[in-house]
């Protein structure tokens, strides 16, 4: 168990080193529990406890801990969920956090979405700093996203993407390949990405799905994967992936590439950058970790109000015993693997 004691002093602004020497620089900061969809792989269709209006955190909250996390060496957030979309202040955070700087550059703030209601709010994210945005979509298919997500919500999505293609910014669309759910539709998620100017990025299934019935033998691999691009286009390894978690293929050479994210079959453990907080100021030090630290009494000390300057400091404190406590990596395949209690909706993918 990861304590705020078990630590020898480390000097005030230090990076965020883990113990086997990974630096940290990138928060993924979910701002709900709740969303729009019901992709099986994610959350059940009902039966959801979702987390109450009060404990979530509010944007000075969330601005307060991306500002300490910047003087630590974070300098890129991502918002997640949940879906994003469904928080009405969504805006303001961006611009909040849009507004820090991290080493005298700003922060860099994008958004993961299933891009339903994206294009009425596009531009606003846009003006408040918003960097890039990635969209989820697992189906071209009509029916097919219908049974997958639980919600006739297909044209929207695709609305979304149309939307946010058009701005011009960058744009990464990703996909979960499942077996015998869209394992025929590779090439034509690839074709719609690049249609729109948009890179396409295959996702191995991980166990997260609240209903605990991901299985290791039955999940569609990163070679796979390959086997099905290759047998369109030419594939040409993209070097400099870094501490990226996609691996990318130039297609036919060039000039669109297309990513895996092989989490399961291809870890990369080794190289994560990556802190996670709830909507609930829960910290996780990996996607899988079956621990949490607890920012709330931090941000919302009962008695007299710290000062801001104790207030951060204990902000930091949580922040840096999160990193001290990480693993070496998520050991799905190991026989003592214990799937996280909450769903990847309430984690923040
Ligand atoms: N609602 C937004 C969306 O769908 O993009 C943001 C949250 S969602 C949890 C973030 C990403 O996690 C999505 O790309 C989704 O496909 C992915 N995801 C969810 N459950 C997953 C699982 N069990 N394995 C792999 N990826 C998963
Ligand atoms: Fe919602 Fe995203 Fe989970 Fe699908 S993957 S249910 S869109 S949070």
């Amino acid at each position: 168990m990861t304590t705020l004691q078990d630590s020898t002093p480390t000097p005030r602004g230090a990076a965020l080193v883990d113990s086997f020497g990974r630096v940290h620089t990138d928060l993924r900061i979910s701002l709900t529990d709740r969303c729009s969809l019901r992709c099986t792989y994610c959350m059940p269709e009902q039966g959801n406890t979702w987390l109450t209006r009060s404990s979530l955190m509010t944007p000075d909250e969330i601005e307060r801990v991306a500002a300490v996390a910047a003087g630590l060496g974070v300098t890129s957030i991502r918002l997640t969920g949940g879906e994003p979309l469904l928080r009405r202040d969504l805006v303001d955070v961006v611009q909040r956090l849009s507004a820090l700087r991290s080493g005298g550059q700003p922060l860099e703030v994008t958004l993961t979405t299933n891009g339903i209601g994206l294009p009425a709010r596009l531009d606003e994210l846009w003006a408040a700093g918003l960097s890039r945005v990635n969209i989820s979509i697992d189906t071209l298919r009509r029916e097919r996203f219908l049974e997958l997500t639980k919600r006739d919500r297909l044209a929207d999505v695709l609305e979304g993407i149309h939307a946010a293609a058009a701005s011009g910014r960058p744009l990464k669309l990703n996909a979960v390949a499942m077996r015998c759910v869209n394992d025929d539709e590779i090439v034509d998620l690839v074709e719609l990405a690049t249609s729109v100017g948009a890179q396409m990025r295959f996702i191995e299934q991980m166990p997260l799905d609240a209903g605990h019935v991901w299985d290791r033998d039955s999940m569609l691999t990163r070679e796979e994967i390959l086997e099905a691009l290759s047998r369109r286009w030419d594939l040409t390894p993209v070097p400099g992936r870094g501490a990226e978690p996609a691996e990318r293929w130039w297609l036919d050479g060039g000039p669109h590439a297309v990513g895996v994210i092989a989490s399961v079959s291809a870890p990369f453990c080794g190289s994560c950058n990556r802190l996670r907080m709830t909507a609930d100021g829960q910290l996780r030090s990996c996607l899988f970790a079956t621990e949490e630290l607890d920012l709330m009494p931090a941000l919302r000390a009962d008695g007299p109000a710290p000062s801001e300057a104790s207030g951060d400091l204990a902000i930091e404190a949580v922040l840096r015993a999160a990193v001290r406590g990480k693993k070496a990596g998520h050991a799905i395949d190991s026989p003592t693997f214990l799937q996280p209690i909450r769903g990847m909706n309430a984690i923040g993918g």
